[in-house]
This record gives C-alpha cells, sequence and structure tokens, in this order.
C-alpha cells in the first residue's frame, strides 16, 4: 500500500507539523503488475502475503475487485502488510521508505503450496519485492514446468544469476541494470554494453526498459531499440509495472516478440498520461482503439 502524504516542509526530530494532502493506494510492483495484466484481458493469479492489519484484507478485497484470484494471497500473524510511507516535496521529488512487512515472510514453500494454480499459467511473473530464495525457487518451478517466466530484478540487488538464468526473459529499467552491474545506462549504447553484460551472465532475453526512448532488446541473435510512442506524459510512476505486466499477456496471447514489446510500450505510455500507478493503467478496449490508431502509422 502506497501512504502518500504531499507537503511544503518535512518535520525536524521530535516536531509534529500538518501536512497538505495525503493520497492511499494500492500498489506493489507485483500487484500493479497484475492488475495491468487483468486489464489487458488475462486471467490472473496472485502468490503474495499480507499482513493482518486494516490493509491486509483491503488487498485482498481490491484483487478480487479486478477480478484477480487471490486464492494463494497468505494472511500472516503479527507482521505488517508491505507498506511504502512516500513524501512528496513542492518540486514533486519523492521520499520513499519501504516497509516489506509480510513480503517477506513469502517463502518457497508458499510457491509450493500454489502448484495447482501455477502450473495452469502461461506465464509466471517474478519481482524483487519477496526474498530471492523464493524468487530462485520460482524460477525454477518456471523451468521444470516448461511455463514461460518473466523477471523483473526490482528494486535491484546483487543477484545470482546462475540462478536467474532458466527464465526467459530478464527487464530491469536503466537504473535496476546500473545498479546490479555497476555500468553507467544513460545512453542507448550504454544500454546495449549493459544488456551484453547481462546475456554473458547467462540471461537469455534481456529487455532493459529506457522510459521514453522505449525499450532495447537484447539476445544473442541481436540488439533492437524498440521506440517509444509520444504521448502527453504527465505521472511516470508504474509505467514500468504497465509495461511488464502487458507484456506478459501480449506473450501469452501469442504476439510476436517484437509486436509485443512495441505494444507493451503503447501500454505503458498510455500509462503516463494519468495520475497513480493501478488508477492509471488502461483497459482492453481503449489500449486496442489507441493501437489500431497507431499502429497504423508506423
Ligand atoms: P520505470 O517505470 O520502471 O522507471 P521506465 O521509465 O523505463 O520504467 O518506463 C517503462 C516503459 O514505459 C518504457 O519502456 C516506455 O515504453 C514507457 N514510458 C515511460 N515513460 C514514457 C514517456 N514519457 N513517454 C512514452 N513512453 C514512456
Amino acid at each position: 500500500m502506497d501512504l502518500t502524504t504531499f507537503n511544503d516542509v518535512f518535520p525536524q526530530p521530535g516536531e509534529t507539523i500538518f501536512g497538505k494532502k495525503f493520497d492511499l493506494g494500492f500498489g506493489g510492483k507485483g500487484a500493479n503488475q497484475a492488475v495491468a495484466a487483468r486489464l489487458c484481458g488475462a486471467d490472473v493469479a496472485m502468490v503474495a502475503k499480507v499482513g493482518n492489519d486494516l490493509l491486509g484484507p483491503a488487498t485482498i478485497r481490491n484483487f478480487e475487485s479486478f477480478g484477480i484470484d487471490a486464492s494463494c494471497v497468505g494472511i500472516a500473524e503479527a507482521v505488517s502488510s508491505g507498506v511504502a510511507p512516500i513524501f512528496v516535496d513542492p518540486g514533486g521529488q519523492n521520499r520513499i521508505i519501504v516497509v516489506k512487512g509480510a513480503n517477506d515472510l513469502l517463502v518457497p514453500e508458499d510457491v509450493g503450496a500454489a502448484t495447482p494454480l501455477l502450473r495452469k499459467a502461461d506465464a509466471i511473473v517474478l519481482q524483487f519485492e519477496i526474498p530471492l530464495p523464493t524468487v530462485y525457487h520460482a524460477v525454477a518451478f518456471a523451468k521444470a514446468n516448461k511455463i514461460r517466466c518473466i523477471v523483473n530484478p526490482a528494486p535491484a540487488q546483487p543477484v545470482d544469476f546462475a540462478r536467474l538464468s532458466a527464465a526467459e526473459y530478464f527487464i530491469p529499467n536503466e537504473s535496476e541494470a546500473q545498479t546490479i552491474t555497476g555500468m553507467p545506462v544513460r545512453t542507448v549504447d550504454e544500454a546495449m554494453k549493459c544488456a551484453c553484460f547481462f546475456l554473458e551472465k547467462g540471461m537469455r532475453r534481456v529487455v532493459i526498459t529506457l522510459g521514453d526512448r522505449g525499450c532495447l532488446l537484447a539476445s544473442k541473435d541481436a540488439t533492437e531499440l524498440i521506440p517509444a510512442f509520444r504521448v502527453q506524459s504527465i505521472d511516470t510512476t508504474g509505467a514500468g509495472d504497465a509495461f511488464i505486466g502487458s507484456f506478459a499477456v501480449f506473450l501469452g496471447e501469442g504476439v510476436p516478440e517484437k509486436e509485443a514489446l512495441r505494444r507493451a510500450n503503447l501500454y505503458a505510455a498510455l500509462s503516463t498520461t494519468k495520475i497513480g500507478t493501478q488508477k492509471s493503467f488502461w483497459s482492453r478496449a481503449d489500449f486496442e482503439k489507441e493501437w489500431q490508431a497507431r499502429s497504423a502509422q508506423l
């Protein structure tokens, strides 16, 4: 859950002040990606853990309101739900403290318990807001069951590449790619070099998202920049999640890879035309209208 406070000043130690505005929004990378995939028309199930507090049951109800299967969302005792208190200053700069809470208790056994559900999936999408051993376990499960697996290494942290190499796609954004490799990723050339580094480490297909420049696809066959769509962008939060969730759906529908990336570029670009994360994601019907109009111009 994102708990966002907007204010001009921030309290000193020991001080209490009034703030200007507050917003409570459902968030979390996995949850956002699940919502994007659902809005794109997929059957989606979430495997996750929330706390036994006010926010946990509300999070489950939010999934259900979108028609997302939450039967494998567990409620953990004696721990908070995952929260992100966010403080936004007048310049729009964020200060964020992520408290992972119940997310940290999602263990490989929870993946095991979700086996009947996961076996039916066309794709398993993973992020790093749960413990890495659970991510590695899910990657191995996907490989053993021949299920497409997409890893979004966010938030960035040091990874054991050998344990991720069975995933079909590895999709960081620029800053995550930079943090994981220690290489600069400011230009498209630098992003290409960084993508090659990931390939050398054993990743199979790498997509680095590059904000308003689009995304870069790299595999042993070729490296290619897939340019972004131009939109009136007002808030880019959640663009990466819109990209990942929609890409998983387009691939699952059998859309060829490059077209799936182009479509994900558009779906993510459209999300930047509205404020918020889940609230900014477009319905499939509205996306299709834009896609028809814009793909005719390509
Ligand atoms: P994140 O949200 O994780 O920082 P990016 O900023 O790379 O990720 O954005 C993800 C994708 O969203 C990009 O690859 C691109 O397709 C799209 N996107 C983001 N910002 C814009 C923008 N200003 N204009 C058009 N597309 C955008």
